[in-house]
């Protein structure tokens, strides 16, 4: 193998010299212990590596030996349920080797080389094939079915399949003949580079929502199919909730998990928490479909840096299979402050607040992986990769630059308050500064599936929430007595739409999930409430008979109606219009 000689060592990042035959972004191994590590610069024979591995008592001299290819993943049967470091070594694994502590220069394979797995081929031989065709599918898990696919870039002649039967990962299962005549050996594993997104036939748009059963996220700022949404955190305002709620709820087939802990216990949180949810869906646990990677805050800061690669890689990796895949990435701020330290490090031109210049270009290339897209291959597959990224501001501020540069990107922004959260309301997401910018290429799903009457209704009822904190600023002024009835009609049902509606219940089991039908009978009849009590007001009721309402205690529990009794609910709305009648009869009479 060839080498160089480490020049110079600062924390994570190592100098050597005579690097003439390495390329940017090749893997090395440093010294004799074989610390893995990257090299993220060049210049005439000199690398600047980042190493992913504590770099104490390396010393000037010592060898450097290139590898020669990018830092890449083993994509195969066996990444699922799976909790990796942020360069793809399973966490079990490094703990059996090393006990608690990271140690060293361990290299293990992302996958299971031994571990047999049942290989159904769905080819026969004598096709002519290209990248992203299924071989053959085996089953993963009791949730996933692994389609094993013509990597990206091969084609050619099948000339051989294996046989139905159960084989280790090594095992060659396929020949293809290629058109300058070589055979090439497929295996049940491909391997894939991190920084580079996996090709795909044709980006499509997002034109279906994520259903995620959540009603501020599901009504109000959805997400797209193969969008992307950003998050913020502070502390307490149930970020980790969201994320859960997220994971077992939104209609994904498979769910990766990026951590990016600052904190040791942030980390040990959910890599407790995660393999206790189950999935609502399949009544099975939730890690059969889920993929893990991990950073804890006892590994060197490079190793984050590299953790939002291997985890997207991953992600795109089932969204060629035809899957609907939700990546979380928890949280990028610590990933733009590894970026950060390492540019700092190389004593590159900083730009804001000392992050690199290249900070909004690589958040934009990251969340560019996401996407609605037509698979490579000839069958016509759809996969979306949703992407949500939680960024963690010091103090909240949302001027910070990493905010910024991913605001300039993701179409959903989730605000989540810590004062909501104070106060209890949750999911604590601000209906006034969330947005999302979907709604315009959703509202034909929604026209066809829900009727023209759902985005009405959601117009409506943000701008009667805006209406609200304008008329709560006034009544801070002037008493609320003093408002017209109309504006106490208005806060009036804004209450009802914040406490009957966007308070939802992550820990009720009714109330945690609510399908797109429960969200649209229950806007509605709020919204008929409304426009009912309107009606009562016009007619000269008097506003408190108007207010002191029968049912309001039936709106409020709307919420708690399983799934199979929703029609309760269209019913409660001609109670409601009956009680309206009635008052007006009585006024009048
Ligand atoms: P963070 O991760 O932002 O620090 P958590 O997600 O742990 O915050 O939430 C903090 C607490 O808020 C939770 O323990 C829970 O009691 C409450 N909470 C958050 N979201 C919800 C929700 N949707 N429903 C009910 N309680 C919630």
């Amino acid at each position: 193998m060839l080498k160089g000689r480490i020049n110079k060592i600062a924390g994570p990042l190592v100098v050597a010299t005579g690097m003439t035959e390495a390329k940017m972004y090749d893997v090395v191994f440093v010294s004799d212990f074989r610390l893995i590590g990257e090299i993220i610069e060049l210049k005439g024979d000199k690398a600047s590596i980042q190493v992913y591995e504590e770099t104490a008592g390396l010393k000037p001299g010592d060898p450097v030996y290139i590898t020669g290819s990018p830092l890449s993943v083993e994509l195969g049967p066996g990444l699922l349920q799976s909790i990796y470091d942020g360069i793809q070594r399973p966490l079990d694994k490094v703990r059996e080797q090393a006990g608690d502590w990271i140690t060293r220069g361990i290299n293990i394979p992302g996958l299971d080389h031994e571990k047999k797995w049942d290989f159904n081929p769905v080819m026969e031989p004598g096709r002519t094939v290209s990248g992203g065709e299924v071989i053959g599918k085996v089953p993963e898990t009791e949730l996933i079915d692994h389609s094993i696919m013509i990597p990206p870039g091969i084609s050619g002649e099948v000339t051989w399949v294996i046989e139905k039967g159960s084989y280790n990962i090594d095992t060659v299962i396929a020949r293809v003949k290629k058109p300058d005549g070589e055979t090439c050996e497929l295996k049940m594993y491909q391997k894939w580079p991190v920084r580079r997104g996996r090709p795909v036939s044709t980006k499509l748009a997002p034109d279906e929502p994520l259903v995620t059963g959540q009603r501020v996220v599901d009504a109000f700022f959805p997400v797209g199919k193969g969008g992307t949404a950003c998050v913020p955190g502070p502390f307490g305002s149930g970020k980790t909730v969201i994320q859960h709620q997220l994971a077992k709820w939104a209609d994904t087939e498979v769910v990766v998990y990026v951590g990016c802990g600052e904190r040791g216990n942030e980390m040990t949180d959910v890599l407790q928490e995660f393999p206790e949810l189950e999935d609502p869906k399949s009544g099975k646990p939730l890690v059969l479909k889920t993929v893990l990677v991990a950073n804890t805050s006892n590994m060197p800061v490079a190793a984050r840096e590299a953790s939002v690669y291997t985890g997207i890689t991953i992600a795109e990796y089932f969204r060629d299979m035809g899957y609907s895949v939700a990546l979380m990435a928890d949280s990028t701020s610590r990933w733009a402050e590894a970026m950060r330290e390492m540019s700092g490090r190389l004593e590159e031109m900083p730009g804001e607040e000392g992050y690199p210049a290249y900070l909004g270009t690589r958040i934009a290339e990251f969340y560019e992986r996401a996407g609605k897209v037509k698979c490579l291959g000839d069958d016509d597959r759809v996969g979306a990769l949703t992407v949500v990224g939680a960024v963690s501001p010091a103090g909240g501020d949302l001027s910070d630059p990493v905010v910024q540069a991913t605001l300039r990107v993701v179409k959903v922004f989730w605000s989540l308050q810590a004062e909501l959260a104070y106060k209890r309301h949750f999911p604590a997401i601000g209906w006034l500064d969330s947005y999302s910018l979907y709604t315009t290429n959703l509202k034909e799903y929604y026209d066809e599936n829900l009727g023209e009457e759902w985005v009405q209704m959601v117009r409506k009822a943000m701008a009667l929430l805006q209406d609200e904190s304008n008329l709560l600023e006034i009544a801070r002024l002037v008493g609320a007595e003093s408002l017209s009835p109309e504006d106490q009609l208005i806060l009036h049902t804004s209450k009802s739409l914040r406490e009957d509606f966007l308070h939802q219940n992550a820990f009720h089991p009714v109330d945690t999930y609510a399908s797109i039908k429960k969200q649209q009978l229950m806007l509605a009849t709020i919204l008929h409430t409304h426009d009912e009590m309107g009606r009562a007001l016009r007619a000269d009721v008097s506003p408190k008979a108007v207010f002191d309402f029968p049912h309001t205690e039936e709106i409020a529990a709307m919420r708690y109606l399983e799934e199979k009794d929703i029609s309760g609910i269209e019913e409660l709305q001609k109670k409601i219009t009956e009680a309206v009648n009635e008052k007006i009869r009585l006024e009048t009479a």
